[in-house]
């Protein structure tokens, strides 16, 4: 008796197919994560550049953007940053129209604990930020996050009791892999040539220009080069002696097993150093901590493990038991203010740079594709990328997103 297979897997076809790897193109583009994919896709798309090459070391999403957990929000602490941010979110709808790819965007909401005075200060201040350039976001009294939150426990038993809440209902979660898989189908469908298992090695100049990288599948020349490495940037960027304000550090992540669905928005806690949500799978999915040295790690610690599960149930008393079936870790690459660098020209003509993302990266991703798009096809910095230029660290003035992480605590 033969069995007919219920589904038909010739069917299937591949989201993008492997190109033969040419000696020349216009644009190379170092990093195969969200930030190097939207990039190459916008170029492609928006400005009719086909001509790109994105090279990868490993495979597509090697990086924080296979890695992270997946949070995406616009309540960041600087107008200049929650602009771009709020750009960022409402095109995740749009994206997932265009690219014609479920991109699993779910927008719960988030909600930022806080557990001093001071939080709830810098709470009132952000909400102010945030509702004059036009961004939901609102203070909650501990009552009212318990309704929001089940479970959360806000008496007085904790170590740092919960003063109040900022609550950013746009804010949720997005697919990273379908957000990876997606932009690399559309990158590909306008010409992009992607290529995995392609170390860049060195990078050749001539004069004040960029000729081409040497990699593990040979040399590849260009007109434009981007470095778009992720944590690895700083690294890249090394190789024409360029030294970035940046340092990679590990931050970890883990999930339980799969629950009842009852954890309905993201929650975070700076002064517990977590955030968690729900997965649509019912696992809790929580993270935040990084190591505090700087490396270039990918590996999980036990204390880590033992620090989130000590500060979730600290926060939920009912996880108590819950196991952790899964743990892993990645790297950020962080600023001293916390905002990221994206700057053409940098040093060398038609070199461009966007790094820095620590754990924002995510969420900015495909409109920090978008705008380096521009820049990089027009060769004129976007006026949106003017606050986040290199020489600001020379110049002393500081994105004020620091304060942003110390006092409420997004760890996402
Ligand atoms: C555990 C964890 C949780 C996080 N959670 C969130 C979150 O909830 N929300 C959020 O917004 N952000 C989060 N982040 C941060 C976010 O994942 C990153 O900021 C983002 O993915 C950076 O994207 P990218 O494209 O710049 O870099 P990456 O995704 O790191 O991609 C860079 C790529 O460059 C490649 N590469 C490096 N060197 C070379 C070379 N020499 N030659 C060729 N290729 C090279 C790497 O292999 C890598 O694939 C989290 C990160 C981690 C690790």
């Amino acid at each position: 008796m033969t069995v007919k297979p219920s589904f038909n897997w010739l069917r299937l076809r591949r989201l993008w197919r492997p190109a033969p790897v040419r000696r020349h193109y216009d644009v190379v583009i170092i990093g195969g994560g969200i930030h190097g994919l939207a990039t190459a896709y916008y170029l492609a798309r928006t400005h009719g550049i086909r001509d790109v090459a994105l090279l990868e070391s490993h495979y597509i999403g090697f990086g924080g953007s296979g890695r992270n957990t997946a949070i995406v929000r616009a309540n960041q602490r600087t107008a200049e940053n929650v602009r771009l941010y709020d750009e960022g979110l409402k095109l995740w709808r749009t994206l997932t129209d265009e690219l014609d790819f479920n991109l699993m965007f779910f927008n719960c909401g988030t909600l930022n604990l806080g557990h001093s005075e001071a939080a709830v200060n810098a709470f009132r201040m952000a909400a102010s930020t945030h509702n004059h350039l036009g961004v939901k976001s609102e203070l909650l009294d501990p009552q009212q996050c318990a309704e929001l939150i089940p479970g959360l426990d806000i008496s007085d038993r904790l170590a740092f009791p919960i003063h109040a809440g900022l609550y950013h209902p746009p804010g949720g979660v997005v697919r990273h892999d379908a957000v990876v898989w997606g932009l690399a189908k559309g990158a590909a469908a306008h010409g992009v040539h992607i290529h995995q298992g392609c170390e860049v090695q060195g990078i050749d100049t001539d004069g004040s220009r960029v000729t081409g990288v040497r990699t593990s599948l040979g040399t590849i020349r260009c007109n434009r080069l981007g470095i778009m490495a992720g944590g690895y940037g700083a690294a890249v960027a090394a190789m024409l002696g360029i030294e970035l304000p940046i340092h990679p550090l590990t931050i970890q992540a883990m999930v339980t097993h799969p629950l009842k669905p009852f954890l309905h928005h993201v929650f975070s806690s700076g002064a517990y150093h977590v955030y968690a949500n729900q997965t649509l799978k019912g696992e809790i999915a929580t993270g935040a901590h990084m190591d505090p040295q700087v490396n270039y790690t990918n590996d999980a610690t036990a204390y880590y493990l033992k620090h989130q599960a000590e500060a979730l149930v600290e926060l939920m008393p009912a996880l108590r038991g819950v196991r952790f079936m899964r743990i892993w870790a990645g790297l950020a690459d962080m600023t001293p203010d916390m905002a990221p660098i994206m700057e053409g020209h940098l040093g060398y003509d038609h070199l461009y740079l966007d790094a820095g993302w620590g754990y924002f990266g995510f969420k900015s991703g495909p409109v920090a594709g978008k705008y380096m798009a521009d820049y990089m096809a027009t060769g004129e910095r976007p006026e949106m990328l003017k606050a986040f230029q290199l020489k600001r660290f020379l110049e002393g003035r500081y994105s004020g997103e620091t304060a942003a992480v110390m006092k409420y605590g997004h760890w996402d």
